[in-house]
């Protein structure tokens, strides 16, 4: 059974309950409904804000993730165009077709899909992306822009855990935040989101010493780590608020037991596609939590939903349209 908590309800109180499990596939079809009707607003004063993804040769999971996002356009009434270079182009072509873009009013927003072939700088071409068209929020000047609290794009899988925490009624001001990973597009800015609202926060890394000391002082502990389960029971605090961003397939029958143990509904996941999806926290440990992200569900369903409200955002921003307002 699940509970609804409030912005008042302290966390002991939260632990007294069965952990109320935050649901992304909601929240996210909740933030496309809002952008689709910004998207209707701007579409009076005939703006239409658009999306370039650019795909580079024939990575079959990013063939499935460009096309779920420029579906979602579609649905949103987002214009998108799908650029699909050959994984030969060089890191020139690529910064040329990225000019051409920024250079483009009818686009509003730039993706690159990562990652890219070898031969290709990344770090230059996202750099080389507009920062006012950066919709994956990957430019250093719009990390800058969210560590000094100014507007900017900020990156979609933080910017989703901030909503999830928001549209839940989870207290964020005053909470200790632990942040376990200090990648560039998700430990870090997260840990910055979180300190921006208030959180008291602490971020942890492969050199942290005593891990599970840090994270039991958690009041929300987010998981940004890429190692299935690696967050045991013993390392959370009871009545935490656990968001778990790891997304790793576990493709043996006997570790997939060790986390799911006799849950059939796995087991007939595992059964059909030889795979099932583990997030970074030990799925024991969800049971003393106080509300958590499930994997799959959680965290991830929501990226596209930010992506599409970035690119509405950029739209903005570039008009000088205030954030909120069409
Ligand atoms: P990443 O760049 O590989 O960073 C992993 C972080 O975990 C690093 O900071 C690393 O520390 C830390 N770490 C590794 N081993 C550790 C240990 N034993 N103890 C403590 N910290 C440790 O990964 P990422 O891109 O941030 O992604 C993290 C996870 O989130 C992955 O499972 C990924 O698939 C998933 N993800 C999900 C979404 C989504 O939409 N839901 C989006 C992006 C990523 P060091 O810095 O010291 O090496």
């Amino acid at each position: 059974m699940s509970t609804y908590i409030t912005a008042a309800t302290p966390v002991e109180a939260v632990s007294a309950h069965a952990p109320h499990i935050l649901d992304g596939i909601a929240i996210a079809a909740v933030i496309k409904a809002e952008v689709a009707e910004e998207v209707a607003a701007l579409a009076q004063q005939g703006i239409r804000p658009g999306l370039a993804v650019i795909l580079v040769g024939e990575v079959p999971a990013s063939q499935i993730y460009v096309r779920s996002k420029v579906k979602t356009c579609g649905e949103l009434g987002i214009y998108s165009e799908m650029l699909t270079p050959p994984e030969s182009i060089t890191t020139d072509e690529m910064l040329d077709l990225v000019a051409g873009l920024n250079a483009r009013d009818d686009i509003d927003g730039i993706l690159i899909q990562l990652p890219l072939p070898k031969h290709v700088d990344t770090r230059r071409l996202l750099e080389a992306v507009n920062p006012d068209k950066d919709v994956d929020g990957f430019h250093p000047v719009n990390a800058g822009r969210l560590q000094s609290g100014q507007p900017g794009l900020a990156p979609c899988t933080p910017a989703g855990i901030m909503e999830i925490l928001k549209r839940s009624s989870l207290p964020v001001s005053g909470q200790n935040a632990v942040v376990v990973g200090r990648s560039d597009i998700v430990g870090k800015p997260a840990a910055m989101m979180l300190l921006n609202a208030s959180a008291t926060v602490t971020v942890c890394h492969s050199k942290t010493k005593d891990l599970g000391a840090v994270t039991r002082e958690a009041d929300i502990l987010v998981a940004a780590i890429g190692r299935p389960g690696f967050v045991t029971r013993d390392m959370v605090k009871p009545g935490a608020v656990l968001i778990d961003v790891g997304i790793n397939r576990v493709t043996n029958e006997a570790e997939m037991k060790s986390f799911f143990g006799d849950d059939e509904a796995r087991a007939t996941t595992f059964a059909k596609r030889g795979s099932v999806v583990v997030g970074d926290i030990h799925p024991d440990a969800f049971a003393i939590s106080g509300a958590y992200t499930p994997v799959p569900g959680g965290v991830g369903a929501l990226t596209i939903a930010m992506l599409m409200q970035n690119t509405v955002a950029a739209a903005k921003l570039r008009r000088g349209i205030m954030a909120g307002k069409a």
